[in-house]
């Protein structure tokens, strides 16, 4: 923890809560209070907290900031996906998406049994993925515990689900391996069940594999479940489609794997995405499945959400189901991603917010030249 001054009351854990009301002259047990009103009833500002004294409340207010994230936009998709577009408190833009569990109408997501909130850990990301538009933006920064946490808070508000079940994947913008201290620090925040008790097991952390972060990861003692963006079967080719592969390779990634630490029944989540004519050959299904034939394993396929810019295309609904079934025929668990909200672009890998930095003539055509020479 920081002065006083810079804590920000949404990405406290309780026992940095307890030292600042300690500072305040306060007894510590109205920490468990602000907690509660913070993270369980999603409450953004403490004059609202009315079991605190007036005085307490105002010495909260003056000394402390409690960020959430405001709303610029909130699109509907046909199915019930709700896209949020959030700015930060420095102006910067990021997207969050809440997907119900199965389609609903598009005016009631308390009617899905159960919703999934897609949340962003940077604000852009540095890994470079050849097919994604995230990815072609840049990093511009890493968002803060309390940036994560608060996307959660403003979706649960706004679609009025914080009290029900829900489930977290950190698939949109950003690389949460990538922005370790923080991404942690939010999960468990949301998993201590003095606020909102979000078990860990309903949260789902998806990385390209940043390996000295994942072997981090693997001694937690707050483990989310683990989604590996694969994409690809060969060094090689992977060294193209996911940059980090030339630093950290596919069979260093396998072999980091093979050690997780995983209970009875888990399994790790490959993601693989489907280009056309690139990684969606037979040979390429039965690569996949001999490199997962001793790992605890299932497969997510992800047809390319295709987008202007991004050099490749969708496989045909014909080339994806050859593919599973040759995983499938070997026993491998696959499903393949319907693609949510593509009526507005909210899909995952189609996050993109446009800030000042990335909006500059300069950096559009540096982004056009990458793109054409990745084609
Ligand atoms: N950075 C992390 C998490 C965010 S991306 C990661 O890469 O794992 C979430 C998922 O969306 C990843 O599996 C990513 O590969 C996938 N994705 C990115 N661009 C996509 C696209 N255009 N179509 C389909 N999936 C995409
Ligand atoms: Fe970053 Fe994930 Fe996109 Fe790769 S796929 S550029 S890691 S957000």
């Amino acid at each position: 923890m920081g002065t006083p001054a810079d804590l920000d009351l949404s990405g406290a854990e309780l026992h940095e809560l307890e030292a600042a009301l300690r500072d305040l002259g306060s007894p510590a047990f109205h920490a468990r209070q602000i907690f509660q009103w913070i993270h369980k009833r999603g409450v953004t500002d403490v004059r609202l907290m009315t079991d605190l004294s007036r005085e307490l409340r105002e010495a909260l207010a003056t000394r402390f900031v409690l960020t959430t994230p405001d709303v610029v936009k909130t699109e509907r998709s046909s199915d019930g996906t709700t896209k949020f577009l959030l700015r930060l408190s420095d102006g910067k833009q990021i997207e969050a998406v809440c997907i119900p569990e199965h389609p609903v109408g598009p005016t009631d997501v308390r009617d899905a049994d159960r919703v999934t909130f897609c949340l962003s850990t940077q604000v852009g990301c540095a890994m470079g993925c050849a097919f994604c538009l995230t990815g072609k933006m840049g990093i511009d920064r890493n968002l803060t515990a309390a940036e994560i946490v608060g996307q959660v808070r403003v979706l649960g508000r706004e679609l009025g689900v914080l009290d029900q079940r829900f489930t977290i994947v950190l698939m949109g913008m950003g690389e949460p391996l990538h922005n370790y201290d923080e991404t942690m620090k939010a999960l468990r925040i949301l998993a201590d069940e003095r606020g909102l008790g979000m078990s860990p097991r309903r949260v789902t952390l998806s990385t390209v594999g940043v390996l000295p972060a994942l072997e981090r990861l693997a001694t937690e003692p707050l483990m989310p479940n683990l989604a590996i963006s694969l994409h690809s079967t060969t060094e090689e080719q992977r060294d193209l489609l996911v940059p980090i592969n030339r630093k950290y390779g596919l069979k260093e990634l396998l072999d980091a794997c093979r050690r997780f630490p995983l209970k009875r029944r888990e399994r790790i989540t490959f993601e693989y995405v489907m280009l056309k004519n690139v990684n969606d050959t037979p040979d390429d299904a039965r690569r996949l499945v001999r490199l997962l034939s001793d790992i605890k394993a299932k497969v997510n396929l992800l047809p390319l959400n295709e987008a202007a810019g991004i050099p490749f295309e969708r496989p045909s609904d014909a080339a994806v189901d050859r593919f599973a079934r040759i995983l499938a025929e070997r026993g491998l668990t696959v499903s393949v991603r319907k693609s949510r909200g593509r009526d507005i672009r909210a899909a995952c890998g189609q996050l993109i917010t446009e800030t000042p930095r990335t909006a500059t003539p300069g950096r559009r055509l540096a982004l056009a030249m990458d793109a054409a020479g990745r084609s």
